[in-house]
């Protein structure tokens, strides 16, 4: 994935600093697995909470919908 400029997910509700990290996300699409390498995430090191930012949420939001190509009939 592309470099999302400033890591900097603020605060965790529960006072901890959100630390930025590369994770792998896998979701099923349509009955097939999809796995995302390199995914940047928020973690809290204190509880555990993850957060993603909002382009990434829409991305994988994208992905979940089958980013379905349209084709004109
Ligand atoms: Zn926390």
């Amino acid at each position: 994935m592309a470099d999302y400029g400033k890591r900097d997910y603020g605060r965790c509700p529960c006072g901890g600093q959100y630390e930025h990290r590369a994770v792998e996300v896998r979701m099923t699409v349509q009955g097939k697995v999809v796995v995302l390498t390199d995914v940047p995430q928020g973690a809290c090191p204190q509880c555990g909470s993850r957060v993603y930012k909002a382009e990434v949420l829409e991305r994988i939001e994208s992905l979940m919908k089958g980013d379905k190509v349209r084709r004109v009939q």
